[in-house]
């Protein structure tokens, strides 16, 4: 963790801020604090391979005694919840010393100990489509001028990685939170690098000073979260904006799940006006998916001057909520052109098996890996044709970080995704 984290980091439980406590075992590399002890007036926290963790859940206490004990390896093995099955443990750590190791290899070394879900087709799925889309254009109208991004119950990045493209934010490296270790472990090597990790649990008060932040954000985990009221109110503190040169900020939770449908990995939800009084004063907007949806596989605008009816809402099966008094908020957004150059690289999206090709051009088909995830994510088919033939030349362009102009039309629609380096797809 970066020494400035101090300045937005507080106790979750005593409010107090932190500090790093110098008489206890720590290893610090110029600002950057690597292994160590952080004390507030109630309690103490480990920093276990620059990440602070902040609960008391079991694997937490166990891992700030075994930094006490200078043992910084076992205190991320018991953060991994690996220290139970040495055999993976050795593997895992011998992956994580090697620079070639890949986020696949890791994620598969784990094994059952890490819920890795299909991480490898992410990038172009529909939920990350419509939450990457959400983000650019929310957090990129709070955060044109400056300010700061957190990503809550984020996992291991894949948005966080769209907040720190230099097209949504030029501030200060944004937040990534989570309950898991490992994902956010994952998320600082590969997935979003340079991002600021904090392990804390989405369950307790949130561990930041009030107004830390212009942007917070929760996609895809809020139907987990059963504190979901001290949730929200904890995410309007982190934006409040009434301090005196404050900006007006944003939060907002997307893909969240329905309780008026069913969903595959349901969570417990709540109704589209239960999401809405969570807010309490602050007239949140509720979206229907389906037409964000819909909107992103048009080619934009991205309609955030939308109002959905009521009947509308309760037919959906996930709901986006913001809340933002920013007037360039709650519009019609147009969609950002592909990129012209990537943050990691370019590859066919894997969703694409490659059947006959020849020395002119490469032919794919669209397979899926599973049943399940086809029931759960067929609608990629909306923008993924069913077969495709790619010139070998654009290839050879994309895979050297250039867009050809044909290939734009390949990025638009996320035949060609924009990974990070060494994902291992
Ligand atoms: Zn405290």
């Amino acid at each position: 963790m970066h020494v400035s984290t101090f300045d937005i980091l507080r106790c979750p439980y005593c409010g107090s801020r932190l500090d790093l406590v110098t008489s206890s075992f720590h290893e610090k590399h110029g600002d950057e604090i690597q292994t160590g002890i952080l004390g507030c007036q109630c309690c103490v926290f480990p920093v276990v391979d620059g990440i602070p963790v902040m609960h008391l859940q079991p694997n937490a206490t166990a891992a700030r005694e075994l930094v006490e004990q200078r043992k910084p390896i076992d205190a991320r093995r018991a953060m991994f919840g690996l220290d139970e099955v040495p055999a993976i443990a050795e593997r895992v750590d011998a992956l994580m010393a090697s620079p070639d190791a890949t986020y696949r290899q890791i994620v598969e070394a784990f094994a059952e100990h890490l819920e890795g879900g299909y991480f490898l087709y992410r990038f172009g799925d529909p939920t990350f489509i419509v939450g990457d889309a959400l983000v650019r254009a929310v957090a990129g109208t709070v955060l044109d001028d400056g300010g700061r991004a957190i990503d809550i119950c984020g996992g291991s990045g894949h948005l966080t990685r769209t907040l720190m493209d230099p097209s949504v934010s030029s501030g200060p490296a944004p937040v990534l939170a989570d309950l898991y270790f490992a994902k956010v472990w994952l998320a600082r090597r590969f997935t979003a690098p340079d991002c600021e990790p904090v392990c804390c649990d989405g369950n307790s008060p949130m561990p930041f000073a009030r107004g830390a932040f212009r942007y917070a954000m929760c996609s895809d985990a809020f139907m987990y979260i059963w504190t979901k009221r001290q949730f929200v109110l904890d995410m309007l503190r982190l934006i409040d904006d009434r301090s005196k040169d404050a900006r007006p900020g944003a939060a907002m939770i997307s893909h969240t799940h329905n309780q008026c449908t069913w969903t595959p990995s349901h969570g417990q939800p709540l109704t589209p006006d239960g999401y809405r009084n969570l807010f309490e004063n602050e007239q949140p907007r509720v979206f229907g998916e389906s037409g964000l949806f819909a909107d992103v596989v048009r080619g934009g605008p991205l309609d955030l001057s939308r109002v959905d009816g009521e009947k509308t809402l309760e037919a959906e099966q996930a709901l986006a909520i913001i809340a933002s008094r920013h007037p360039g908020v709650f519009v019609p957004h147009p969609l950002q052109p592909p990129p012209s150059r990537p943050m990691g690289e370019f590859v066919v999206n894997p969703l694409y098996a490659s059947t006959a090709s020849d020395d002119a051009a490469a032919r794919y088909r669209l397979r899926f890996p599973s049943e399940d995830y086809e029931q759960e994510y067929g609608a990629c088919r909306e923008y993924l044709p069913a077969e495709i033939e790619i010139a070998r030349a654009e290839l050879r362009e994309l895979a050297a970080g250039r867009v050809p102009t044909p290939a734009r039309d390949l990025l638009r629609r996320r035949v060609v995704v924009d990974i990070p380096l060494r994902y291992g797809v």
